[in-house]
């Protein structure tokens, strides 16, 4: 008896798995059958392809000033889209805000590491022939910086020079067109709920959360719009991933 049940009891379990599990977000759906083909991958960088040394909320802070920040925070769970909020502002304030936000950018730059397990996964994708690109909110330097200190490149890489930038999903529409491949044959990689999952759901691509530190199974992430198709605690997790849900085929 216990063998005739356990199978579909099985599969109600992995399927209901989220939701007994402290993480509002799965990180390990299902496997469906036939696997969906998977034919390029793109990444976010800061905070995904190199180890976060961005302080975002001291950042923030210097950008909106302390009673501002909480405001906005407030009003704003799954995280402060700081270059949208400063887009409106008269030109003096602006050109302040963007001075303070390359202030805190360039000092990441100063002390940038390769995220550990991120060359292992490029190298793994350049056997598989699959394509690699990067979309960051970041400025053009840092990815010039980024591919000349790591040797390992994306392309296309598009900075935040592109507009609109994530979490609109223009910027991995636009890499997909130039891949010639279907937004549903790429998967976006990222650190940010807001931004790299937002904009990968809304172009219509599998999604993977970075999330180091379990920070997104807070009850504040609960109710989030956008919820990624895969959790993952490091990048080495990724390639696990890539290999049993999908069919690598570039
Ligand atoms: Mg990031």
């Amino acid at each position: 008896m216990p063998l005739l049940l356990s199978k579909p009891f099985l599969s109600f379990f992995q399927l209901s798995k989220p939701r007994f599990f402290m993480s509002h977000f799965p990180n390990l759906p299902p496997i469906s059958s036939p696997r969906a083909r998977l034919r390029g991958v793109v990444f976010d960088m800061d905070g995904t392809l190199t180890v976060p040394v961005i302080d975002f909320a001291a950042m923030y802070r210097a950008v909106l000033g302390d009673d501002e920040y909480r405001r906005i925070k407030a009003q704003n769970p799954s995280g402060i889209d700081i270059l949208h909020h400063i887009e409106d502002w008269d030109p003096d304030k602006q050109r302040k805000a963007y001075d303070a936000i390359a202030d805190y950018e360039r000092r990441g730059l100063d002390r940038l590491q390769i995220m550990p397990g991120a060359a292992e996964l490029c190298g793994f994708l350049d056997s598989k022939k699959l394509r690699r690109g990067l979309i960051t909110r970041n400025v053009k330097m840092a990815v010039d910086l980024f591919h000349e200190r790591f040797g390992i490149t994306f392309s296309p890489a598009l900075s935040r020079e592109f507009r609109p930038y994530k979490p609109d999903p223009a910027p991995l529409l636009h890499i997909c067109s130039a891949w010639e491949v279907q937004p549903n044959e790429v998967i976006m990689i990222g650190d940010s709920l807001k931004d790299d999952v937002a904009c990968g759901k809304r172009a219509g691509a599998f999604t993977c959360l970075l999330d180091e530190t379990g920070r997104y199974d807070s009850p504040e992430y609960a109710n989030v719009e956008f919820k990624p198709d895969y959790k993952v605690s490091s990048l080495a997790e990724v390639l696990s991933i890539l290999e049993a849900y999908f069919e690598l085929a570039p």
